[in-house]
């Protein structure tokens, strides 16, 4: 994840009406635009907490990942937050279901593509051979709240998951609130509804159309593409996601995946994050199988 700025960028509204107020603001925060609604009478205090709360997720993940990285390769076991390692716990877990399709430990293969910045390049062989070396699941390791990577130069990248994390965050401050009605969206990649809400799936292929609408109903929705982030290079598309296996960006059938997990499932938005990024590496068969195997209540929708 990059670094940047939290500036409040868009309008706060705030509709008053026979005691009870809805409420809606927008942030830039896990470089992405936050925005969360509610409904009710704890509605501003709800958005209020929830978006100090991300920011400081945000600042506890930049430390977190630093530190860890500074430490690798040296034995030592770095102390984090309880958030972060809440992530990486289950970031753990779905690398160890999903055979590594998932797998935060891909950060020097994601920074050596360098896809979706403004300085993306297809490296050489003897570099993704290289960079090989240093991804790899197994070598992540947790305990009493500590992490360990067991080699200097590798790197975690949390943007297949944190922002999955950060809804569930605000979904549990607004469930104290006793929000009825709201909508938590991280910038349309990942979304929880409180209560109804009818959200479109945008078509990957055709800028500014919908695919699908779709009724979200306590439940969360993720998505993961090769339509927002990607690099086109010697006539091939090139998504941001990474394969960890190649080390290059996943050779997918699939140009976007769209995952809705009911909110019956533990960490739901968290788990809808990791599994939109992880069907995008296993393409659509393996991805059907893998939420009937682990028996988590969940759909998808492929484009
Ligand atoms: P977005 O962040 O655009 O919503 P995703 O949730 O699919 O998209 O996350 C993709 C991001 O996750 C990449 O930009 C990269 O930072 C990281 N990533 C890429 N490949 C993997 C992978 N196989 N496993 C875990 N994280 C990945
Ligand atoms: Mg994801």
């Amino acid at each position: 994840m990059k670094k940047f700025l939290a500036i409040i960028f868009m309008t706060a509204i705030l509709i008053s009406g026979c005691g009870a107020a809805n409420y809606e603001r927008s942030e830039i925060l896990m470089g992405t635009v936050v925005t969360l609604k509610a409904e009710g009478k704890n509605s501003q205090a709800a958005v209020d907490e929830s978006f100090k709360a991300v920011a400081e997720l945000e600042k506890n993940i930049l430390s977190d990942v630093k530190k860890i990285e500074v430490a690798a390769g040296n034995g030592d076991f770095v102390k984090i937050s309880p958030d972060v390692y809440k992530i990486l716990q289950t970031a753990q877990i779905f690398s160890e279901r999903t055979g590594g399709a998932f797998d935060v430990t891909c950060g020097a293969a994601v920074e050596l593509w360098n896809i979706g910045t403004e300085n993306p390049r297809v490296p050489t062989e003897e570099e993704i051979s290289a960079v090989k070396n240093f991804v790899g699941f197994e070598h992540l390791h947790l305990q009493n709240g500590a992490a360990r990577l067991d080699l200097r130069g590798m790197k975690i990248n949390l943007g297949g998951v944190a922002k999955g994390y950060g809804v569930d965050l605000v979904r549990k401050i607004f469930a104290e609130k006793k929000i009825q009605n709201g909508l938590i969206d991280f910038g349309t990649s990942t979304i929880f509804a409180v209560g109804k809400k009818k959200i479109g799936i945008k078509n990957s292929r055709a800028e500014n159309e919908l695919t699908a609408i779709i009724e979200l109903e306590n439940s969360a929705l993720s998505t993961s593409g090769d339509y927002e982030k990607f690099f086109i290079a010697n006539n091939r598309r090139y998504s941001h996601i990474i394969d960890p296996k190649t080390c290059a960006p996943a050779a997918s059938e699939i140009s976007s995946v769209s995952v809705v997990v009911e909110g019956s499932q533990k960490n739901c938005a968290t788990v809808a994050d990791i599994l939109s990024t992880a069907a995008f590496v296993l393409g659509r068969d393996s991805a059907e199988k893998f939420l009937i195997e682990n028996k988590i209540p969940a759909k998808f929708i492929f484009q």
